[in-house]
């Protein structure tokens, strides 16, 4: 199963995907999350995007595939993978398909969590409070609400039209959100 959780930053993908892992043992892809591990490992990657992080924007579509290739190597065999803040491109996706279709596998779903700007930003504000990540505070959360509105929103159609996308209210509660994806999932198997 190759998953693909949408949305923009602060819908709740993390926390979704954390369940997938722990109710049916997927892989988590987060690149955002591997790129703060590279970040705060000092290495030569982590002091490239350090600025481009904390500035909301986008990394270049290179390293983060490069992020994926690596972890689809070193976790072969899988029972399934969750694409957590990838691709966020429409060179990312592509690049995602060829990766898949070099393995003889494909995006088999895409679930997108529906959400409502204004209460994300509410949504963040808490999460910058409690978590303190930089790049959560109202000004950068913009310029990703905005990045994420111009790259990432457009391949909402191109992954419609394969009829592999559904979507689910992520404005419900953390376990109504779960039982949409579960049933999206049933749907899709
Ligand atoms: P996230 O935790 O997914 O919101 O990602 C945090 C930050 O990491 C983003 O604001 C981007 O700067 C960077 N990032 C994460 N994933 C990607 C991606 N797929 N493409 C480009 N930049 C990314």
């Amino acid at each position: 199963m190759n998953l693909i959780l949408f949305g923009p930053p602060a819908a709740g993908k993390g926390t979704q995907a954390k369940k997938l892992v722990a109710e049916r043992g997927y892989i988590q892809l987060s690149t955002g999350d591997m790129l703060r591990a590279a970040v705060a490992s000092g290495s030569e990657l982590g002091n490239k995007v350090k600025s481009i992080l904390e500035s909301g924007a986008l990394v270049s579509d290179e390293i983060v595939i490069a992020l994926i290739d690596d972890q689809l190597n070193q976790n072969e065999g899988a029972a399934g993978f969750i694409y957590d803040g990838f691709p966020r491109t429409v060179g990312q996706a592509e690049a995602l398909d060829e990766l898949l279709k070099s393995r003889g596998t494909q995006v088999d779903c895409v679930i997108r969590l529906v959400v409502d700007e204004q209460a994300l930003l509410t949504r963040v504000t808490k999460r910058f409070e409690e978590q303190g990540r930089k790049d959560d505070n109202p000004a950068t959360f913009s310029v990703r609400l905005e990045k994420y509105n111009a790259d990432t929103a457009p391949l909402v159609p191109i992954y419609a039209e394969r009829g592999i996308l559904r979507e689910v209210d992520g404005m419900a509660a953390i376990d109504e959100v779960s039982s949409g994806i579960d049933a999206a999932l049933k749907e899709a198997a």
